[in-house]
C-alpha cells in the first residue's frame, strides 16, 4: 500500500484533490474536485492524505486558516456541499471524515504527547508510549417502527428543521444493534417493538457515523416523546405523510419510501 501521509511532491497530475480550509471546501467553480494538477496554483499546500488508492486517487488537504486564496476560489460549507448530491456526500464526505480524524487525534490520548504520522499504514502513533490511532466510525441505529399502513415519524427537538423522521441513535458500549433499536425506541417515544428486520447502512459524515437501518414492528405503548430528544411524534399514513427526507441522500428518506411502496403493494 501506498503511504497515506503524501508530501505535496507526491501529489500526481491525475489525482483528485478535496481542498479544505476549517470547516470550509473551496470550490473549483461548481466543482469540489480538484485535479492534482492544479495543486501548485494554490498557495498553502504542503501535503495531502490519501483517502482512495487507484488509478484516479482521491485525496484531501487541509490549509492553513491564514492561507490566502486566489480570485475565483469559492469557500463554502462542508455540510452544505454535502447535502448537494449523493456523490458529494460519498466523496467529500470521506475526505471530510479522514481530516476530522486527524484534527481531533493530534495528541495521543492517553498521555498528552503530539502523535505523528505513521510511515506505512493510515494511523497516528504516539512516539512515547506507542500507541496506535486508525479512523475511527461511530456506529448508530436508525429504525422505522411500522403498525400496518401507519409509520411513526419524529421531528428532532435540537435541529428544529421542520422535516419529520425516523428515529435514531448511537449504539452503546456492549450493546448489539437490536437492542440499541429497543431501547432507543422506548427511550424516545415509550413504545416496545418488535420483529426487527435489517435494511441497509449508509456511511453519514456528519462527522463519522456508521447509520444501520431498521425497520421494527410496534407491539405496545403509547407515544411519550421525550422532551430533550423529541419535539413531536406520531403516527403517519404511509399515503399522508408529512415532510419528511430525501429517499436519494438519506437513509431515513430510503426507508420511508421503500416501506411506502410495500404497502401500496400490498406487502407488509
Ligand atoms: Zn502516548
Amino acid at each position: 500500500m501506498t503511504a497515506p501521509f503524501l508530501d505535496k511532491e507526491e501529489i500526481r497530475p491525475s489525482d483528485r484533490l478535496v481542498l479544505m480550509q476549517g470547516e470550509q471546501v473551496l470550490m473549483s467553480g461548481e466543482d469540489y474536485l480538484w485535479k492534482g494538477s492544479d495543486a501548485a496554483t494554490v498557495p498553502g499546500i504542503e501535503g495531502a492524505i490519501l483517502v482512495e488508492d487507484g488509478d484516479e486517487r482521491l485525496l484531501v488537504t487541509d490549509l492553513p486558516e491564514q492561507a490566502s486564496l486566489p480570485a475565483g476560489i469559492e469557500p463554502v460549507s462542508m455540510r452544505g456541499l454535502l447535502f448537494r448530491s449523493e456523490q458529494a456526500l460519498l466523496t467529500a464526505g470521506k475526505a471530510n471524515q479522514y481530516l476530522h480524524w486527524i484534527r481531533s487525534h493530534r495528541h495521543c490520548g492517553y498521555c498528552g504527547i503530539q502523535t505523528i504520522a505513521s510511515d506505512n499504514e493510515l494511523a497516528l502513533i504516539c512516539r512515547q508510549c506507542g500507541h496506535h490511532f486508525f479512523p475511527r466510525i461511530n456506529p448508530c441505529v436508525i429504525m422505522l417502527v411500522v403498525r400496518g399502513r401507519e409509520i411513526l415519524l419524529a421531528r428532532n427537538a435540537r435541529t428544529r428543521s421542520g422535516f419529520y423522521s425516523c428515529l435514531a441513535g448511537f449504539i452503546e458500549a456492549g450493546e448489539s444493534a437490536e437492542q440499541a433499536v429497543q431501547r432507543e425506541v422506548r427511550e424516545e417515544c415509550s413504545l416496545e417493538v418488535a420483529n426487527l428486520r435489517y435494511f441497509k447502512s449508509q456511511s453519514w459524515p456528519f462527522p463519522s457515523q456508521l447509520m444501520l437501518g431498521f425497520y421494527a414492528d410496534y407491539v405496545g405503548g403509547e407515544i411519550i416523546p421525550e422532551e430533550a430528544e423529541i419535539e413531536e411524534a406520531g403516527w403517519f399514513d404511509v399515503d399522508d405523510l408529512p415532510q419528511v427526507p430525501s429517499a436519494k441522500i438519506s437513509i431515513a428518506g430510503e426507508l420511508i419510501e421503500h416501506y411506502a411502496e410495500q404497502v401500496r403493494n400490498g406487502r407488509f
